[in-house]
This record gives structure tokens, sequence and C-alpha cells, in this order.
């Protein structure tokens, strides 16, 4: 409807908020929604001042769905910038996971995590488990609930990570790198052992958990015990202070399962589970 038709609308219902308003006024209206940056109350509000007078609402209840849609679009704006910004290499929600495909998973210690209590504890969450289990979409999920609880987070792998510092390390610029991973509330390091790590990438991975040791939580995945972690590190001094770090608060969760992305081979027979291979191997891949 032009904005003619709409005064006339409003002026005909004769109802309150809208019965007054004039083009000047509407004209005035969209330019202080313009300079308080409220575009979608700039969007909406004729439509919503017809409404109002149509359906004769109160002055509280029209301003309240006006601000409410307001705050709903800087919201959504705002959830999707720093879930572009966390990197993540898909977006799953929590939602969309499986738990009865991985009962070794505790759906309610999940819940609890997707409270975000751990990140106002600075508690780490280590996610330990065999290729395909559900590590990423775990770490990811978790982030995502980060953000929509206002946090800044980032992800990144540990290949990736070690890749950045030890470039960073040679051209002077360390520390300047080392803020780009202590600044977000949770950083997410995923792939822990997936690659050996070398003397120098495990000193400057030591820099970067001292650094956020009791101020920044994290997130980390790996396929490796923590027993292997020497290995992975090259240098089990390295290992264990880092593990005494990230494990003086921290939640473990240790996932032990088939893979998911075996599950229509599996369901064809045409490899075998986990389940069966830990009668023979009792204590797992992990
Ligand atoms: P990991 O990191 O442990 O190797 P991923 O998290 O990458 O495993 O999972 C492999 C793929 O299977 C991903 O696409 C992931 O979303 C999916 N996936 C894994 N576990 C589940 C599950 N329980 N429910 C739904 N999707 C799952
Ligand atoms: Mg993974």
């Amino acid at each position: 409807m032009s904005r003619r038709g709409a005064t006339a609308a409003l002026a005909m219902s004769g109802a309150a908020p809208g019965a007054m308003t004039t083009p000047a006024q509407l004209e005035r209206l969209a330019e202080h929604l313009r300079k308080l940056r409220l575009l979608k109350s700039g969007e909406r509000l004729e439509a919503m001042l017809q409404d109002a007078a149509a359906r004769e609402l109160p002055y509280a209840q029209f301003l309240e769905q006006l601000l409410g849609e307001e705050v709903a679009a800087k919201t959504g704006k705002n959830v999707a910038m720093r879930t572009a910004m966390a990197r993540f290499p898909f977006v799953k929600p929590l939602e969309t996971f499986d738990f009865a495909y991985q009962p070794s998973i505790d759906r309610k210690q999940l819940q609890q995590l997707a409270t975000c209590h751990y990140l106002e504890h600075g508690d780490n969450v280590i996610v330990l488990g065999p290729p395909g289990v559900g590590k990423t979409h775990l770490a990811v999920s978790l982030g995502l609930k980060a953000i929509e609880a206002g946090y800044r987070v980032l992800f990144t792998t540990a290949a990736h990570l070690i890749t950045v510092l030890t470039k960073a390390h040679a051209e002077g610029s360390l520390d300047e790198k080392l803020k780009v991973f202590t600044t977000p509330r949770l950083l997410i390091v995923d792939e822990i052992g997936y690659l050996p790590i070398d003397r120098l990438g495990a000193n400057l991975f030591f820099q970067l958990i001292s650094r956020r040791y009791e101020r920044g939580p994290m997130i980390l995945t790996s396929n490796q015990s923590f027993g292997a972690w020497g290995d992975v590190f090259g240098d089990r001094v390295i290992a264990s202070a880092i593990l005494d770090r990230l494990l003086h608060h921290a939640v473990t969760l240790n996932i032990r399962g088939n893979s998911y992305r075996l599950k229509e081979k599996l369901k064809a027979g045409l490899v075998r589970s986990q389940n069966e291979d830990s009668q023979t191997n009792p204590g797992g891949e992990i």
C-alpha cells in the first residue's frame, strides 16, 4: 500500500495509535528509525501501524511488537556474523546429532554443556574418540550454542594452528598471532593427533595453552588417548605440561562407537561393528 493509502486506512479506522498518522509524520518516523539504525522497524512500521489500528492494539502491545521484531532481527544478524567469523568447517546444530547412534555419549551431559555454564567457569571440553564418531560435529554444535549465548568463538584444526603459529614465529609476529587465538571466548582446536607435531610446534602450542589457561576455555578433539599425546607432541615433558593445564578444569567425553560415516555400510553388513571388535579388543581404540 502507498504511504498515502496507509495513512488513509489508518485515519479511517479511527483507532490509536495509527489514527493520527500523517505522511509527514511517517517521513519523520522513518528518519528517526534510520538515524537510530532500527532498520527492521523502518521496514515494518507502516504495516504494523495499520495492523495496530485495525486491531485496536494498546500502545504498549504495539511497541512491544515493533521492538520485538527489531531485537530478533538484530540478534539473528549478530549470530550469523559471529558464525561466519568462527570459521566452522560446517554448521550443524546439536539438534541434528543422532544420540541413539552413539550410546557412549551421555545426552544429559551434552545438554548440560549446551547451557554454556562451562564457559563461565573457564572449563575445557575434550572430546576423544576414533574417526567418524562425531567429535567435530559435537565441537561445532557446542560452538554454535556458545555463539547463540553471545560469545565469540573461533574454530581451527591443530595442524592449521601450528602452521600459522610457526610462520608467525619465523616472521617475528608470534605475539600478534597468539592474540588471534586468545581473544575469542571459546577456541575450538580440532584433530589433535592426526598429524605429528614437531618440537617447535609443540612449544608454540604450549604457549597458547598457557595464555588461555584459566581464562579462555577451549574445546579440543583428538583421536588419540591422553597417554599417546607424548608421541603426538614428540616430547613427553611438553605433552604432560600441556595436559596438566588442559585437564585442571576440564570435562572429557570419551566416545566409543562406530563411525557415522560407515552407518550405511554397517547396515548393509559390509563392515564389522566396533562393538564386535571390542570383544577381541576390550580396550577399544581409545
Ligand atoms: P569425527 O570428527 O569424530 O571424525 P565427524 O564429526 O566429522 O566425526 O562426523 C562425520 C560425519 O558424520 C559428519 O558429517 C557428522 O555430521 C556426521 N555424524 C557423526 N556422528 C553423527 C551422529 N551421531 N548424528 C548425526 N550425524 C553424525
Ligand atoms: Mg573430525
